[in-house]
Parts: C-alpha cells; structure tokens; sequence
C-alpha cells in the first residue's frame, strides 16, 4: 500500500500536546468538541473527514426549521429528500420527530471546509433532536453544521435528481420503489421491505427494518412490502432515461431474510427474478450487487448466473457469544459457523474479491452484553478481519445507528464510544495493508474528499490511490 495521506493541520484552536493512542478520552458526555479534537490529535493519521463523519453517523444530527424545506414535494422541491431506504436509520420514531419528519430532512448532506478545512464529505442523515450538530441556516442565509454552538462545516444538499420528478404509470414514486443514496450512485432496491425474523427470538437485535415499515404504514406513507418486478423496472427505466448526471452506477438488491418463502419462492429465487429481469433488460447497465444471507454455494451460483456481480453474505458481529445473542434467528436458523463456511464457499463463485461481507460496527460494545472496552472490541473485531481477509475476502461495515425501537438502541441510545469507531478505521486499514487487499469494488472511489460511500467513512479512509475505479 502506499503510504498513508498525509494529515491536514489542526485547526488553531485545537489544543497541542494531548495523550496519544491508549489515554482516556474527554467523557463522551461532556463537550463534544472536545472529545473529536482529542481523538483528531491522536489519530493524525486518519482523515479529520472521517472523525466527524463517524460521529454524526453514530450520534445523529438536528435540523433547525431555516434547513427544512419541505422537500417531500417531488414535483417542486429542490432538495432529494430523506427516502427511508431500508431501516429508519433515525434516532427518534416518526411521530417523536414530528415537524422534522413531515418536513423531509434531506438524504444526505456533504460538509465542506470550516476550521478544519474538511474536503468534500458524503455523510448519510440520521436524525437526532437531541444532537449537539445542528444544520441550521447562518445569518447569510447559508447552511452551516453548527457542533456545540460554533460553525464547523459549510453543508450542501443533495439536488433533487430529475428522475424523482417522474412517477411510474400507477402513480407511485421513483423514491419509493427505487431510491438512490451515496449522491446518486446505488440505486437501492429493497425489494422486500420486511423481514422474516420476527420478534424478540428471531429480529437481529439492532435492526428496525418491520419496526420501519410498519411506522411507514401508520404514517400512511406509501411503503411497498414486496415490490413488483415490473414496478422495479419501471422506475430504473425512469433512472436511466433521466440521470442526467450520469451519477448511478450501481443497484443493491436486498430486503428482509426469506425462512420459508414469499410469494412462493425461497431467497435466492425471490431475489434472484429480479436480478435476473434487470439485466435482460438493461444487460451490464449496472454494477450488480444482492445482499441476502449466507445461502449454499447452489442459491448463490444461481445470483451469479442472473448477473449479479457483488454478493454481501453480512456477518453482522465477528464475536460468537453475541453472534449467537443478536443475531439469534440467523444462529438458530444457519449458525454461525455454518454463516462463516458459506461465506467462503461464495468465494468460489463470485470470486473472493467480490464477496463483501457487512458488519454492524458498534455494536459489539452495546450493553449488556458487548464488550467492557475499545481495546476488546477492536481484538475481537480485528480477527474477524484477519479471518476473512487471510482468504483475499474484504469485509466492510456500516457505523451502527442505534435505532429506539430495537433492543440494543433502547438500551444504548449513544451508540458505541466514538474512539472504538475511529480505532476500528485504523485497524480496518492496517488489516487491509496486511493482507495486500486494496478498497472493495462497487464503492465508488476511495479517499477524503473522493469518497461518497454515506453510511460509514471506511472508504474515506482508504488511500485514495487505491481506490477502486468507478464501478
Ligand atoms: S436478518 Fe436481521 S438485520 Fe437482516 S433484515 Fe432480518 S432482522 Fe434485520
């Protein structure tokens, strides 16, 4: 690997000469300000990018009424809202938000220069009344991220894409059935909106995906549970005739577990007709991705044979004990181990490069059951790491949010300690540069300022010469 970037300089008001790698961070708790500066200073090596988007991606941010511009209005909003792609992704329910949810926050924002001369920064919105960030308008009128009171980061939106200006013939929106994240690059097409792992013996213990649906429906959102193929088709049609930009390259295909069947067809084949559908129509259009779980080598062939390109068997949490505690319809269902085996057995099929497993970074040190400390839980993540990585497969994660109506976020409404997120970026990239992987296909470009990967900033600290090419 070449070397690492070399780090920005810390704005002037940081303070020098705090403790290095191994010290106590500032409390959580306390000013915020302080325990990110803290945690820049002894990680100069990781993008200052990166610290805060890890932050605002495990804490959430508010929005002040001057940054809501009730966007939700496709024909005449400027502003791509908010789409709810597959989990809420919130830090209150929709009724708790209120105001904040009807007025559409926007999907993503993109923080841009301020006292720590941040480069260009994707960072997906996960709304928190209660955050000390707040994106409110400045006295001229221009979007600003403020972190305990001081403006830290210019913020621009996303533009409405013209493709969420069309509807389908049945009235149903593009963003419904095929919105479109990380600033336009993946269409995700969360086929199935719910999941068959139902209630407190079989849900994944951090995830809201039936919780998320059934708010939709209370809220009388439209909120297709199993998605037409031909609805799917419609949309991307719409896509590609209309991105102007040029900015999609990739769809994720995904949705909830199948443990017997959903309209008559287990996971690969419910799954697979679309991937099979979309590339006889739009043949190679798109980089192909299924996120489903980890099936026999025969389900998984069959994906490959559709044209799917990229399969993500996500293994959610490396730890066995809390493998078999959170995620314990997959364990009663599939077993961990099970899980692991067929995970590389994908390898054969997809090619090892192109298997990427998923975890949930953070949640490895939820009460009560995760682990007492950082040092734990980066030892325990990092041979999870080393496993896959010694077979050429490359994991990657998205930062936990800690959604109030799951389990784990009830019990753990701040999440995870920021220093185990910024740590965990650092071990990611030592275990890459160990095992000579460079950044996973289907992501976009790597590096600060290049990345546009929203839900975690692994691919913002990936070196940018190593980033793969635009898929
Ligand atoms: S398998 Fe687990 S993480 Fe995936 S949708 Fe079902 S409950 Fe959620």
């Amino acid at each position: 690997m070449p070397p690492t970037p070399t780090p920005l300089p810390m704005p002037s008001h940081v303070p020098s000469g705090r403790g290095k790698q191994g010290q106590q961070a500032p409390q959580e708790q306390g000013n915020r300000t302080a325990l990110v500066e803290d945690l820049m200073e002894r990680f100069p090596h990781i993008p200052r990018e990166a610290v805060l988007k890890e932050d605002l991606l495990r804490g959430g941010m508010a929005f002040d009424d001057s940054a809501l511009s009730d966007t939700a209005d496709k024909a005449t909003g400027e502003i791509k809202p908010k789409s709810y792609f597959i989990f809420s992704f919130d830090h209150r329910t929709l009724p708790e938000l209120g105001e904040a949810a009807l007025r559409r926050p926007p999907e993503e924002v993109v923080l841009t220069g301020g006292p720590y001369d941040l480069s260009r920064t994707v960072v997906s919105v996960r709304v928190n009344p209660s955050s000390p960030y707040r994106v409110q308008a400045g006295e001229d009128g221009a979007l600003g991220l403020y972190l305990d009171g001081q403006r830290i980061a210019d913020v621009g939106l996303p533009p409405m894409p013209d493709y969420y200006r069309h509807t389908l013939a049945n009235g149903k929106s593009v963003m419904e059935v095929a919105p479109t994240i990380q600033w336009g690059y993946l269409i995700y097409l969360t086929v199935f909106r719910v999941c068959q792992y139902f209630g407190a013996k079989e849900e994944c213990q951090y995830c809201d995906i039936n919780h998320n649906w059934r708010q939709h429906k209370a809220a009388g959102r439209p909120y297709t549970g199993v998605k037409p193929v031909e609805e799917v088709l419609e949309a991307l049609q719409i896509i590609s005739d209309h991105d102007t930009l040029g900015a999609s390259h990739a769809y994720t295909l995904t949705g909830g577990s199948i443990t017997s069947q959903v309209q008559g067809k287990d996971e690969a084949d419910f799954y697979g007709q679309y991937a099979q559908a979309i590339e006889e129509r739009f043949p190679g259009r798109w980089t192909g991705k299924v996120v489903a779980q980890a099936l026999p080598k025969d389900d998984v062939k069959r994906f490959h044979d559709h044209g799917i390109r990229i399969y993500h068997p996500n293994f959610e949490v490396w730890d066995k004990r809390l493998f078999e505690l959170y995620c314990p319809g997959k364990e009663r269902y599939v077993g961990r181990e099970e899980w692991h085996r067929r995970v590389l057995d994908s390898a054969d099929v997809f090619g090892a490069r192109n298997v990427i497993p998923n975890f949930v970074a953070g949640v490895e040190m939820a009460a009560p059951y995760g682990f007492d400390t950082v040092d734990d839980a980066i030892a325990s993540t990092t041979e999870g790491l080393d496993f896959f990585m010694s077979h050429g497969i490359t994991p990657r994660f998205t930062t936990w949010c800690p959604e109030p109506t799951t389990p784990l976020g009830k019990s753990n409404p701040q999440g995870a300690p920021l220093e185990y997120h910024i740590r965990l970026l650092d071990a990611y990239r030592s275990a890459m540069q160990r095992h000579g992987l460079s950044s996973p296909p289907g992501y976009g470009p790597a590096g600060a300022g290049r990345a546009v990967f929203s839900v975690s900033s692994f691919m913002d600290t990936l070196p940018a010469e190593e980033g793969a090419p635009v898929a």
